[in-house]
């Protein structure tokens, strides 16, 4: 994995969120001008909430702990009136993030660890993708493999094979091709490829993934 794309990703994330909370204070800002009382209804709520607290806390509180309880639910309940009066629901009161899941924070809880979310291993993997310039699938695909652009001459002291270039890349095709094909078959062994830098080895990754 690439640190400093993920990096990049995660900080945009926190951008996407901060803009998610900031758009609900506009749509509350125009909710509450459109419909002042249910403003109202949300400052009382709070107020309650503290004196329920102060309530539980100690004896500061004007009400019994009862009259809040009824008159939050009281509160509540005009609430949800007026909010259907205007065909809203709670969720208008919830930041609208892209990922439900992880909420645009690009993480994931699994029992007790986090763990990458699949929205932002999907964006690492469109970024390294492009970045391999094989984005063309109408044209870089197995059906315009040119085997003549390998050698069919062997040679064994260059390549240390008895085998033409053109052959070996052909089997390195079917066992990519066969490896793929019994991917969900257990039995099936890994396929590692190893190579320099820049020898396109991505390039067959990429195609039999798609
Ligand atoms: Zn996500």
């Amino acid at each position: 994995m690439n640190h400093a794309n993920l990096k990049l990703l995660l900080k945009k994330y926190e951008q996407k969120r901060l803009s998610a909370f900031l758009a609900l204070d506009r749509r509350k800002e125009d909710l509450y001008a459109s419909c002042p009382r249910l403003q109202e209804i949300d400052s009382e709520l709070s107020q309650f909430g503290l004196n329920t607290a102060k309530c539980i806390l100690s004896s500061g509180s004007n009400f019994s702990l009862q009259e809040l309880k009824e008159k939050i639910e009281s509160l509540k309940l005009e609430k949800q009136k007026l909010l259907q009066s205007l065909n809203l629901d709670d969720s208008f009161f919830q930041p609208k993030f892209d990922c439900f899941k992880c909420e645009d924070t690009g993480y994931v809880k699994l029992e007790n660890r986090y763990e990458l979310c699949n929205c932002i291993k999907q964006k690492l993997f469109d970024i390294e993708y492009n970045k391999s310039n094989i984005s063309n699938l109408e044209q870089h695909n197995f059906e315009h493999f040119n085997f003549d652009l390998y050698s069919d001459k062997i040679n064994e002291d260059l390549y240390r094979s008895n085998l033409s270039p053109r052959e070996n890349m052909k089997n390195i095709k079917d066992i990519a091709g066969s490896f793929i094909e019994n991917f969900n078959l257990p039995e099936e062994k890994n396929l590692l490829f190893t190579g320099n830098t820049g020898l396109r080895k991505i390039f067959f990754i990429r195609l039999y993934c798609l």
